[in-house]
């Protein structure tokens, strides 16, 4: 048995009650799990589908067996996910973030990663009312269950009505309360709450002996999010982008050339970086008492503050960056420290 077929520590009492129910075929077809980033709801929704699917489960799916096989490549027909990157095959795999192997439906390179448009949902409702292979259950995750549009909403509404047999649906959400209130009602809420520092220190110990306080700290007591941290994926990342926006303000490096280095997925994360340390160094240009300092990185707050407004929106990241990395040639050598 594989520890992603086993929910995490903290999570036991919900996984009691969860497959108990089940097991008196009382589990209810559509779940809302819901609770901050971090602190692995979707780890639970794929060791629970690998739990409803198992043809040798014993309190959790053995791992070993034909349908647990074929959820650690992706290739099981009745465990799918729904997202913005389409609806696509459930991969058990360690990150669980990049699911491989089968593809039902995928929207076009430009429209992915807005929402779950209502063809995907479509496509979904299909594959859920078509009859059954191996006669077993029917799962399908969707997340993050916020990026439904309302058109999605809609036609998921009347299958959740009257669902077909055996599928379960999981939704998965971090802001519950901005999903449509139809939805929400019709769906059996399951709450994950962060655990408490003991739980998150003593499993960040399992996982490497990691003990980064600070780390734990930063993610607001997310483990999860704190592993993540601690591993330094996030720290290289940083890093780099450092070393870009100081060789832009210094003229070593072309504003376009950089842009193009900031990838479309990375958006959003890249100018809360930024943001978080223009705003560093303008407290320390304040305490310095440096007035020119101060005010080439107010100015370019403000263009930052304006490009999240237009990234939430159509705007082409491409020439989003390449606009804010113009305006820092202009600016940074007067905002950064000499
Ligand atoms: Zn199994």
């Amino acid at each position: 048995m594989s520890a992603l077929s086993k929910p995490l520590p903290w999570q036991h009492e919900l996984w009691l009650e969860l497959t108990s129910l089940a097991l008196l075929d009382r589990l209810s077809h559509a779940q809302l799990l819901s609770g901050p980033a971090g602190i692995g709801k979707r780890h639970f929704a794929r060791a629970l589908v690998a739990f409803l699917l198992c043809e040798a489960r014993s309190g959790y799916a053995c791992g070993k067996c034909r349908s647990c096989m074929q959820l650690a490549v992706g290739a099981h027909p009745n465990a799918s996910v729904l997202s913005p990157e389409g609806f696509l095959g459930l991969a058990l795999t360690e990150d669980g973030h990049h699911e491989q192997g089968l593809v039902h439906w995928q929207p076009d390179e430009d429209r992915k990663k807005r929402d779950i448009s209502i063809e995907a949902t479509r496509h979904m409702i299909e594959r859920m009312t078509l009859s059954n292979h191996y006669g077993g259950a029917k799962v399908i995750i969707v997340e993050p269950a916020e990026a439904l549009n309302t058109n999605s909403v809609n036609s998921l509404l009347k299958t959740i009505e009257e669902p077909p047999a055996k599928t379960f649906l999981l939704l998965i959400a971090e802001r519950p309360q901005s999903l449509a209130a139809t939805l929400r009602s019709r769906c059996q809420r399951i709450r994950f709450a962060v655990p408490t520092a003991e739980e998150s220190r003593s499993w960040l110990q399992e996982q490497g002996g990691i003990s980064d306080a600070a780390a734990l700290e930063e993610s607001l007591g997310a483990p999860l999010r704190a592993l993540e941290m601690a591993r330094g994926d996030g720290l290289a990342q940083r890093r780099e982008w450092l070393e870009l926006w100081t060789a832009v303000a210094k003229q070593r490096r072309d504003p376009l050339t950089a842009a193009a280095t900031v990838g479309k997925e990375q958006l959003a994360e890249h100018l809360s970086w930024v943001c978080a340390w223009l705003i560093g160094l303008l407290r320390g240009a304040v305490l310095d008492g440096a007035s020119e300092r101060s005010a080439a990185l107010d100015q370019m707050l403000a263009e930052i503050l304006e490009a999240q407004r237009r990234a939430t929106g159509n705007a082409q990241p491409q020439l989003l960056m390449e606009s804010l990395f113009v305006q820092w040639l202009r600016l940074g050598r007067h905002a950064l420290p000499a």
